[in-house]
């Protein structure tokens, strides 16, 4: 299946000169939504997972599936405040200010082989974080997960020395 074709270009959201790739409309698509669900997890064949990993907010959406397709459990990176246990928290740089994001402090055990997941790979800003919270809890990075990766902002820079999987690439 064509993935790259379902997702839709909103020119100048949400600021002007940002061409945002909208991934409602792959999900809205019945066949497609399942089939790029299958086809993540196809691309992590070989991995050893214990646990996935997925940041706020549409993270969920394909790391939840991710979780129940694989048969592994699932951790939410979350936006400081949101978690009601006690956290671990990474802070990072974004164009304008900062942002954070927090894990439950015993979600993750040492030694835990987590695979992180999200929709879009950017400036990896985001994913560098979840990384750190990884490590932070004493687990290992088996591999990162993404929807689709936007060519030439240098996000998988950001991101070590980890596999990074992309189902779709795009300039
Ligand atoms: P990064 O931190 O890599 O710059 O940005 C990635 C994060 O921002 C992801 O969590 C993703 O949800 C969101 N993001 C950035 N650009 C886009 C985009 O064009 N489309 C979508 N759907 N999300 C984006």
């Amino acid at each position: 299946m064509d993935f790259a074709a379902k997702i839709r270009l909103i020119k100048d959201f949400p600021r002007p000169g940002i061409n945002f790739r909208d991934i409602t409309t792959l999900l809205q698509d019945r066949e497609a939504f399942p089939k790029a669900v299958d086809a993540m997890a196809g691309l992590c064949r070989g991995i050893e997972v214990d646990l996935i990993a997925c940041p706020e907010s549409r993270g969920f959406i394909l790391g939840a599936p991710l979780a129940y397709a694989m048969g592994k459990g699932l951790v939410l990176f979350r936006k400081p405040g949101k978690l009601p246990g006690k956290t671990l928290q990474y802070c990072y740089q974004l164009e304008y200010g900062s942002d954070a994001l927090e894990v439950h402090q015993d979600a993750i055990l040492p030694g835990q082989k987590v695979l992180l997941v999200d929709d879009v790979l950017a400036t990896g800003g985001t994913m560098a974080a979840a990384v750190e919270l990884v490590k932070q809890s004493g687990g290992q990075v088996a591999g990162i997960l993404f929807l689709m990766e936007l060519l030439g902002l240098g996000g998988r820079d950001k991101l070590g020395n980890h596999p990074v999987l992309t189902l779709i690439k795009c300039d």
